[in-house]
C-alpha cells in the first residue's frame, strides 16, 4: 500500500498549462474578503497541512485534515513560490491553510524580505496573542495584505466551551495589531453553538458591532454552527447538552447532523438581522441603530457595556520579551548627528538619531556613546544579515559596549516608536 507523501516530498504545484489569461476575473459579491476570493488570480499554497491548533469543539479536528500537522519549511515555501511565479507570472499567493502557524508565518516573511521577492499574500489564521505589534508589521513588509479568523461566538463563556483559546478582548487587539499594519481582517462569526442563548447571540453581535465601529474589522461572515460527525460536538454531544436526532449517525462527510437543543432558541429568526446589520457595518453606517432595529422579532437589549472593546484596546500591553525573541532592523540607515555645545564654560557632546520612512522622519536625542552602538546594531540586526540575533544578545551587545540600563533604554518612548521604521522585536 503506499503512504501518504509528506509534504516536503509533494512538490510545486504545476499551473504551467492552464490557460490563465483566458479565465475572466468574476467579482461575486461586496464582501470584501470574498471578493478577494473570486477577483483576480491567486496562487495556491499551504504552509501546513492541518491545524496547529486542532482544539475547536465544532471542527472537524479528528479527521486527518485537521489533526495530522506537518508544516513545510519557510525556504521550500519560497522556493515553490518563486518556482510557481515563473510558471504563472502572478506574484499573488493565497495560502489555504486551515490556520496558519504564527512562527512559520513569522520565517516565511522573513525568508520572502530576505530574498527581495516581490509578493501580496493573504492566508487564514487564529486570532492567537502571538499575532504582536511587531509581527503584523513584520507580515505586511513581506506582502501580507488581508488575513481571515473565527471569532465564532464573540462571548467568552462560548469562546471556552468552542476551545478557540482566546477571548474577544484579546481578538480586538489582535485585530487591531493587523488594522494598523495595514493587514485587512475578515471575521468569521458564528451564531446558534449548543446552549446559546438569545442573549448571548445579541451581545456578539454588540461585541462585533464594536469592534466595526472601533476600524479593526473590516470584513465578517455569520454561519450558522452545523453540527459534523467528526468534531468533538458531534462526537460527545451529551457533553454539549444537545441530543442527536434519531437516524443521524456519523459516517464520513455526514455534515449538517441533525440535533435538538433544550435551550430551545429559534436560531433562524436571527439570521436576517444578523446578516443586515454585517452589512451595513461593513460600509461603515448603522452604528447607532439600536441592534432590535435589524431584527424582525423581538430580541432582548445587550448586556455589552458601551465601550466594552475601546477599554480593552485602552488596556496596557505588560511587555514580556523573551531572552530568545528575534530582533531584526527593516528600516533604512538613521543619520547620526553629533553636535557640540557650550555652556559656561563646560562643553558637552550629545548626539541625535534620524530615522526615515517613505512618509514619516523621527529624531531622537540620545548620549553619543548610545548613539553610536545603535549605528553599529542597526547594521548586526539587519534583515538580511547572515545571522539573526535574539533579544539577549543584542542586550549583551549594548553592555559588552560599555553602556548601561539596557532595559530603560530600549523601552523608553521614542525608541518604542521605532516599531513604524522597522525596529521589530519578533
Ligand atoms: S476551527 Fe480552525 S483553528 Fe480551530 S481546530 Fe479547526 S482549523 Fe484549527
Amino acid at each position: 500500500m503506499n503512504r501518504d507523501y509528506k509534504q516536503s516530498e509533494v512538490g510545486t504545484p504545476d499551473y504551467s498549462d492552464l490557460l490563465l489569461d483566458q479565465y475572466i476575473s468574476a467579482i461575486e459579491v461586496v464582501n470584501p474578503m470574498h471578493r478577494m476570493w473570486s477577483d483576480g488570480r491567486w496562487n495556491k499554497l499551504t504552509m501546513a497541512h492541518g491545524c496547529y491548533w486542532g482544539k475547536c469543539t465544532f471542527c472537524d479536528i479528528s479527521l486527518d485534515y485537521i489533526k495530522l500537522y506537518e508544516p513545510v519549511a519557510a525556504q521550500m515555501l519560497c522556493d515553490r513560490m518563486e518556482e510557481m511565479i515563473q510558471q504563472t507570472g502572478q506574484h499573488g499567493f493565497h495560502f489555504v491553510d486551515e490556520a496558519a502557524p504564527p512562527a512559520l508565518m513569522r520565517a516565511l516573511a522573513l525568508e520572502i524580505i530576505r530574498r527581495k521577492l516581490t509578493v501580496t499574500w493573504w492566508t487564514n489564521i487564529r486570532f492567537e496573542k502571538n499575532f504582536t505589534r511587531d509581527l503584523c508589521q513584520l507580515l505586511k513588509a513581506s506582502g501580507c495584505i488581508a488575513v481571515s479568523g473565527g471569532l465564532e461566538v464573540a462571548s467568552d463563556r462560548l469562546l471556552e466551551l468552542i476551545q478557540k483559546g482566546v477571548t474577544v478582548a484579546q481578538v480586538a487587539k489582535v485585530t487591531r495589531n493587523f488594522t494598523e499594519a495595514g493587514i485587512m481582517v475578515h471575521a468569521y462569526l458564528m451564531y446558534g453553538f449548543p446552549t446559546q442563548t438569545a442573549q448571548e447571540t445579541i451581545d456578539s453581535l454588540e461585541m462585533v458591532r464594536q469592534m466595526f465601529e472601533a476600524g479593526i474589522l473590516q470584513s465578517g461572515f455569520w454561519h450558522q454552527f452545523a453540527l459534523t460527525a467528526h468534531s468533538p460536538v458531534g462526537m460527545n454531544p451529551a457533553q454539549f447538552k444537545i441530543n442527536i436526532e434519531p437516524g443521524c449517525s456519523g459516517t464520513f462527510a455526514n455534515n449538517d447532523i441533525l440535533f435538538t437543543d433544550p435551550v430551545g432558541v429559534d436560531h433562524d429568526a436571527f439570521s436576517f438581522g444578523l446578516k443586515k446589520s454585517l452589512l451595513n457595518y461593513m460600509h461603515g453606517i448603522g452604528f447607532d441603530f439600536p441592534l432590535q432595529d435589524w431584527f424582525e422579532v423581538k430580541v432582548p437589549r445587550t448586556k455589552i457595556p458601551k465601550e466594552y472593546i475601546v477599554n480593552a484596546l485602552n488596556e496596557d500591553e505588560i511587555h514580556s520579551v523573551k531572552p530568545s525573541a528575534k530582533v531584526v532592523w527593516l528600516g533604512n540607515k538613521p543619520d547620526l548627528e553629533i553636535s557640540t555645545k557650550t555652556k559656561r564654560g563646560e562643553t558637552w557632546e550629545s548626539a541625535l538619531l534620524t530615522f526615515y520612512t517613505i512618509k514619516d522622519t523621527l529624531s531622537i536625542k540620545v548620549e553619543v556613546p548610545q548613539g553610536k552602538w545603535v549605528m553599529e546594531i542597526l547594521d548586526k540586526i539587519r534583515v538580511d544579515a547572515s545571522e539573526t540575533l535574539t533579544f539577549q544578545q543584542v542586550k549583551d551587545d549594548y553592555e559588552a559596549a560599555g553602556l548601561e540600563d539596557f532595559e530603560l533604554f530600549w523601552y523608553n518612548k521614542p525608541f518604542n516608536k521605532l516599531a513604524n521604521f522597522g525596529l521589530l522585536t519578533l
